[in-house]
């Protein structure tokens, strides 16, 4: 029990995430299983835990813990969700939802990040209902249609209209969204309509 990975995950979801406010108890002990070391660069991994985001390789960062736990609480997932994901990355991010959803499909349009993250999250942790896809996220994935949430973790200037219709009756998707400046916006599709609400100032690497 000499892991001192264990102790700077907890602190990480003290001071991080629970004293900012974050409340959704599945997030917040998801955020404290999941082993965010494994997921950096070797060089990186004594830094996994600090408060912003970091390099993954391919120009790509992984997002700061407490944005990724934010995202997260903002999908208001009660455990049954299938959750579409636009940005798999390092698959952080995939692996918090598997914890706090049913299943999760991700897509990731740079094939060598797809395979390094559907490595570790189906080999070294053994997650059984992720589902990787290597792909334009503007396209979504059609064919697992339609999604309760949507997770763009790539800035679009405008979120992609393809996105929408692959949302279900009642579904949240969070993106972040700007070309120049970023907000996190939250949508909540109700009688086929969509409903925005602009959240805080972010900033992602572009959707390209
Ligand atoms: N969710 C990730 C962080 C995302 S970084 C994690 O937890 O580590 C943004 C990711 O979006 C990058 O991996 C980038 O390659 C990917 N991306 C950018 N444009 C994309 C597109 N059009 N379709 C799919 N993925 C895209």
């Amino acid at each position: 029990m000499n892991d001192p990975f264990v102790e700077l995950r907890r602190n990480m979801v003290e001071r991080q995430l629970r004293a900012r406010g974050l409340r959704d108890e599945a997030v917040l002990r998801a955020m404290g299983k999941v082993p965010r070391e494994l997921f950096m660069e070797e060089g990186l991994r004594g830094s996994s835990y600090a408060d912003g985001p970091l390099p993954i390789g391919c120009g790509q960062t992984i997002s700061q813990p407490y944005i990724v736990a934010y995202m997260t609480e903002l999908l208001g997932l009660a455990g049954g969700e299938r959750v579409l994901e636009i940005g798999t990355g390092s698959g952080y991010q995939a692996a918090v939802l598997a914890e706090t959803a049913a299943r999760v499909y991700t897509v990731e349009v740079i094939p060598e990040l797809s395979r390094a993250a559907s490595g570790l999250l189906l080999g070294r942790l053994n997650y059984q209902n992720v589902f990787f896809k290597i792909g334009r996220g503007q396209e979504g994935w059609p064919e697992f249609a339609p999604y309760d949430r949507i997770i763009v973790t790539a800035a679009p200037a405008e979120f992609p209209e393809r996105l929408f219709g692959q949302l279900g009756e009642g579904g949240i998707a969070v993106a972040p969204v700007g070309a120049d400046s970023q907000r996190l916006v939250r949508y909540v599709k109700r009688d086929g309509m969509i409903r925005a609400d602009e959240l805080i100032g972010v900033i992602f690497v572009p959707l390209v």
